[in-house]
């Protein structure tokens, strides 16, 4: 029987008992509002002072921190692109998203990793544009690749759960 390789979760990230989740961050890596904010609240102070040394990240690149006192024993911060109306190679950004991410779970042999909804927050990326190159990265991904086992989408409303769920369903 084949494997179920995706899952589809409404909720909050910072809870799951999983063992990487992604952090939607900003270019600093300093830690800002909506899931970002949640993930460092949640993790504690030493996450901020891991991510000091790490010198930032660039758009469209990830990078991994341990997870403190999450349940997550790591957690991949990536930053995605600011919408600006589609001119400015954001989708190729937001897929560069995934791929860094999925590369790095593969890297530290990560069997399950959790996705928030990157940029689609303060960002202001599309909705249903981010979703779909959410899911098409990840399937691409995981057709070549052994790890992660697993990829955990999370959304955080109903209208973005039902968004993804069509995707998956198709
Ligand atoms: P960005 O700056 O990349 O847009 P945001 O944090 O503003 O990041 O939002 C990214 C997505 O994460 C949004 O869809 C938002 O609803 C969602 N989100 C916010 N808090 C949580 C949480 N605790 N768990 C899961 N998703 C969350």
């Amino acid at each position: 029987m084949k494997k179920i390789r995706v899952e589809l979760i409404n909720g909050d990230i910072t809870a799951l008992e999983v063992e990487a989740i992604v952090n939607a961050a900003n270019p600093s890596l300093l830690g800002g509002g909506g899931v970002d904010g949640a993930i460092h609240n949640a993790a504690g102070p030493d996450l901020l002072t891991e991510c000091e040394s790490l010198n930032g990240c660039e758009i469209g690149q990830s990078k991994i921190t341990k997870g403190y006192r999450l349940k997550a024993k790591h957690i991949v911060h990536t930053v995605g692109p600011i919408w600006h109306g589609g001119y400015s190679d954001e989708t190729q950004l937001l897929a560069s998203c995934y791929q860094t991410s999925l590369a790095l779970a593969k890297e530290n042999k990560i069997k399950t990793i959790a996705f928030p909804g990157i940029s689609t927050g303060v960002y202001g990326f599309p909705k249903e544009l981010a979703a779909l190159i959410a899911v098409n990265e990840t399937k691409r991904f995981l057709n070549k690749n052994n790890y992660p086992e697993k990829v955990i989408f999370v959304t955080f409303c109903d209208d973005n759960y039902e968004t993804y769920r069509k995707l998956l369903d198709q």
